[in-house]
């Protein structure tokens, strides 16, 4: 089984701000979307919680080259499992600010999901990150739908 999802949180550094989340951004999708790479990277409270899903040796290299970044620190690698299929397939790297949410709506999310009141998804079980990505993917792409239709 070559098809896998690595989940990895880490801290961003104090210096971190909007341009360089926009330069991850721009180069994670070049770059996923050249090497097969599909995943959600989520951003709160100087947190990053980052799902990666494709080829085993291509998701391996991209976690050991995002490890070494210096705009982030301490990553702590929750899940690298097999997988049949993928989750995030249609993003080849999906940037979700928490802040451009309902923050009612994420707080509810963090709660449901943790056992604290804010984001630290090193706390969060595999199963607890997954889903957190996937209802917080969900909530975005509602928002997408709405304002499109306005
Ligand atoms: P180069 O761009 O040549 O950079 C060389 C080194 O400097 C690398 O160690 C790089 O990490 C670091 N670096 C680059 N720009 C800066 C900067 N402005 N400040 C400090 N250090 C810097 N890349 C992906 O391809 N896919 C992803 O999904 C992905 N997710 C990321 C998630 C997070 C939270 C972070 C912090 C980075 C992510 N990156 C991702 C970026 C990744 O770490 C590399 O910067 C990028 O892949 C380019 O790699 P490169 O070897 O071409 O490095």
């Amino acid at each position: 089984m070559n098809l896998r999802r690595l989940i990895y949180s880490s801290h961003a550094m104090p210096n971190f701000n909007y341009q360089d989340l926009k330069e991850i951004m721009d180069v994670s999708n070049k770059n996923n979307r050249l090497s097969g790479l599909t995943g959600i990277l989520c951003y709160c409270d100087c947190m990053f919680l980052q799902v990666l899903e494709g080829n085993c040796e291509v998701v391996s290299r991209t976690y050991h080259r995002i490890a070494t970044d210096k705009r982030h620190h301490t990553p702590t690698l929750i899940e690298c499992v097999p997988i049949e299929s993928r989750i995030f397939g249609n993003w080849s790297m999906h940037m979700i600010r928490l802040i451009d949410l309902n923050p009612e709506t994420v707080k509810r999310l963090i709660l449901q999901y943790s056992d604290t009141t804010s984001f630290k998804p090193n706390l969060m079980t595999p199963y607890q990150c997954l889903e957190f990505s996937k209802k917080v993917a969900r909530l975005q792409l509602q928002i997408q739908k709405s304002s499109e239709e306005e």
